[in-house]
């Protein structure tokens, strides 16, 4: 347990968590929504620092991440705590509900790293907004060890802890639910526009894809993905976009996301994104060159590159890969 960086402290030992746009007032012994952060005699704590609920090793491509070190293995960790309250949430069991936990602080996170030839780490699963110290101060030792740094996010975080955090993170993906506020608040107990915000700042800060979980009857009308498209093209439109199928998990009870519903998204989506993916179906997830679609990099069985550097061999187009 650690003293929260991101609080004011009022009067009666209150205390106004400033770390996501939630702003919990908690009184003493009152914890936050995030289940992370407790008010002890008028100081915020984090409660969850260094307190790991799992740890495994995946394909970056499972972030999902595929502009950033295409076929690289991840150390994904992740805390037992969450800003957000979904329905659908893929992940509950851990984000919602108290489970055991095990400690690795920073230290042991790279050693972890050192003895296993690890070079990358995802904050993951959950979400590592409510990680925030921790984050902080594991992502400054692993970039320090040369150890790429990444975040699976739902990105409802405050302006000013994003700022601190972000130069310590080489990738994100940031989940944009929808684009109608109204399925955030009824949803997710959250709201959209801190999540567009933190897209715009973060766009060109590291290497950043956006990832849209599509549920029948909620956000998968025409006319929001072609929302959620325009947005992502105002802020660039070179960023790699994922669409996904949900299938029915936690209180959610809808049917899964038709597949022809995802084939309709990418058709709408590549009018005006250059790099458009489908999740959690079998289909051709390869990256093309976006003017002359020579095929870049094979995600068929195993990864294979056919850029010359991060040109397209044919046409010389620069493509935003990372390696
Ligand atoms: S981080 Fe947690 S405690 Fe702080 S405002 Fe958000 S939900 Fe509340």
């Amino acid at each position: 347990m650690i003293k929260a960086k991101y609080f004011r402290q009022l009067k009666n030992d209150e205390v106004r968590c400033l770390l996501c746009p939630h702003y919990c007032l908690l009184k003493p012994g009152e914890t936050g929504r995030c289940r992370a952060r407790q008010n002890q005699q008028g100081i915020l704590y984090s409660i969850n620092y260094a307190k790991t609920v799992t740890i495994s090793m995946d394909p970056m491509e499972k972030k999902p991440l595929y502009h950033y070190h295409p076929g690289e293995m991840i150390l994904s960790i992740g805390s037992n705590s969450c800003n957000l309250s979904c329905d659908f949430c893929q992940n509950y069991t851990i984000s919602q509900f108290d489970v055991p936990v095990k400690e690795l602080n920073p230290e042991q996170l790279l050693e972890l790293c050192d003895q296993n030839r690890i070079n990358f780490v995802a904050f993951t699963y959950t979400e590592p907004i409510t990680w925030f110290e921790y984050v902080l101060d594991a992502a400054k030792i692993l970039q320090d060890n040369k150890i790429g740094t990444v975040m699976v996010t739902n990105g409802f975080i405050n302006q000013e802890p994003l700022k601190e955090l972000l130069p310590f993170i080489n990738a994100m993906n940031i989940d944009l639910k929808s684009m109608d506020d109204d399925f955030y608040q009824r949803l997710c107990g959250a709201r959209l526009q801190p999540v567009l915000d933190t897209i715009r700042y973060s766009s060109g800060k590291c290497c950043l894809e956006i990832t849209n979980l599509l549920i029948p009857g909620e956000n998968d009308s025409e006319s929001q993905i072609q929302a959620l498209v325009d947005f992502i093209q105002d802020v660039d439109d070179q960023l790699p976009l994922h669409f996904s199928k949900y299938y029915p998990q936690y209180k959610m009870t809808n049917q899964p996301t038709p597949d022809a519903t995802l084939y309709e998204a990418k058709k709408i989506a590549e009018k005006k994104l250059k790099y458009v993916y489908l999740g959690n179906i079998l289909t051709d997830n390869n990256t093309y060159c976006p003017k002359c679609k020579k095929l870049l990099i094979s995600r068929e069985n195993r990864i294979r590159n056919y850029l010359n550097e991060n040109r397209c061999p044919d046409c010389n187009t620069i493509i935003p890969i990372e390696f």
